[in-house]
């Protein structure tokens, strides 16, 4: 169907919520109406159980920063299980459809269905809409129970770039005609040995996509005030792609924010006293930054990093806060983002009302700050950070918190909202 400019899928499966608006976007900016229709995957296992408290503390957020004035239209889509049962797909393409035409969307984990030749679905989300920045933010709530001295200390924000590196879903099955077809034109074209019977990964890396992730970094530090971005690479060893990557994002700094950013050798030069006039940008190989990360966190405010690097420093430093469970993420593209659980399905715990819906709620406040609704995400952190100081907890945080209420899934939500209004 053709409304306008503009083509408008018909959905089968999904229904477009009437009464609300599409958000808009334009040379890279989006502007969003106050009754935006919003897709959402419920997600699979504990996901149903984790939606259903989720939703009501964005729309209890919603209500008490903004009033009737603001409303969130949720219009759900099919993905994993749900989606499989329903129409024999993992991923109907008229979901992947509905991000693209919707431009924000929030999901629950998925299963990522056993058997070869599928890809994870999760995968496929970041691939196809290429949404080529994960942004994991950490943080310490207060009453968590961390392994840390200091946890408070760590205030981090990682970049991970999505799409390319050793994640690009290159790679042939050791002994596989096309394995061994590779392995010779390597060693035919450039003397370069690889074992006979290999499996082989390719690891792309792009000067485009390296700098616009470290670009996206950057606009971040300047935008809330961020003392430096750390470049985390293993440049040492494979000086091509992760010393590409860390070459290209001190290139797009110096190209591109030139007076508003300062690279930490230059600032070492201009002597000890030397202060900062801009974020700072510096880089660090990644088996310090783990280092780093447990010894001098306060060091580091905003990290830029390839793909594998990405996917473990995320999770580490989420460990660090004792944080795991709880931790948000988005994937954020140019055209589109989708804020989702870090964690997967738990399937054990389905339907038992047991899960703790934090990490949910808490990339709910990544997605209403993409919005630009910083009001009702403040008020769901308040809200997160009130209900986790009165140690109403769900049993995963009532574990380490000696002397906390474990409550459900949905008493941690209705926790939350008490939280906003305290
Ligand atoms: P998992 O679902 O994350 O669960 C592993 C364990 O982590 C759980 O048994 C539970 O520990 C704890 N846990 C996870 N989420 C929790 C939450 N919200 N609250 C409290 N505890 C939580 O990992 P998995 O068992 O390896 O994976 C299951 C499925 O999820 C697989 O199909 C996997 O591919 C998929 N997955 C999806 C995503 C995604 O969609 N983003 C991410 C990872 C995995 P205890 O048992 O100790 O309580």
């Amino acid at each position: 169907m053709v409304q306008g400019e503009r083509k408008v899928t018909d959905y089968k499966f999904a229904t477009v919520p009437a009464g609300a608006d599409r958000i808009e976007a334009a040379a890279g900016k989006f502007s969003i109406p106050d009754h935006p229709i919003i897709p959402f995957i419920e997600g699979d296992g504990t996901g149903p159980d984790i939606w259903r408290a989720s939703v009501r503390v964005f729309d209890a957020a919603v209500r008490e920063a903004y009033g009737s004035k603001r409303k969130i239209a949720w219009m759900e889509i099919l993905a994993g299980e749900k989606a499989f049962k329903a129409t024999g797909e993992w991923m109907p393409a008229e979901s992947l459809e509905a991000v693209r035409e919707f431009k924000i969307a929030i999901k629950g984990p998925l299963t990522t269905p056993v058997g070869g030749g599928i890809r994870s679905l999760n995968v496929a989300l970041r691939q196809e809409l290429d949404l080529y920045a994960c942004i994991r933010p950490v943080r310490y709530f207060k009453g968590v129970g961390a392994p840390m001295k200091h946890p408070e200390k760590v205030n981090i924000t990682i970049f991970r770039e999505n799409v390319e590196d050793v994640y690009s879903g290159i790679e042939f099955r050791a002994g596989t005609p096309e394995a061994e077809k590779l392995r010779a034109f390597i060693k035919t074209e450039f003397n370069k040995n690889i074992r006979e019977g290999s499996a082989i990964g390719i690891k792309p890396m792009s000067p485009f996509g390296s700098k616009r992730l470290v670009k996206m970094a950057i606009e971040y530090a300047i935008k809330h005030n961020k003392k430096s971005v750390t470049l985390m690479h293993k440049g040492n060893i494979m000086k091509f792609t992760e010393g590409g990557f860390r070459d290209w994002g001190y290139e797009i700094a110096r190209d591109e924010f030139k007076n508003l950013v300062i690279a930490e050798a230059d600032l070492n030069q201009a002597g000890g006293g030397a202060r900062a006039d801009g974020v700072i940008i510096k880089d660090r190989i990644a088996d310090s930054m783990f280092q780093q990360l447990l010894l001098r966190p306060e060091d580091y405010d905003v990290i830029a990093t390839p793909n594998l690097n990405g996917d473990y420093v995320s999770d580490a430093a989420a460990a660090q806060v004792g944080g795991l469970g709880i931790a948000p993420g988005g994937n954020v593209g140019d055209a589109a983002a989708v804020f989702e659980a870090t964690h997967g399905t738990a399937p054990k715990y389905a339907g038992l009302d047991k899960i703790n819906p934090g990490s949910v709620i808490l990339s709910g406040v990544m997605m209403l700050e993409h919005m630009g609704w910083n009001e009702a995400g403040a008020l769901i952190v308040k809200g997160v950070e009130n209900a986790i100081a009165a140690g109403t907890v769900t049993y995963d945080l009532a574990r380490q918190m000696p002397g906390s209420k474990e409550v459900s899934t949905t008493g941690f939500g209705d926790a939350v909202i008490a939280g906003m209004r305290s």
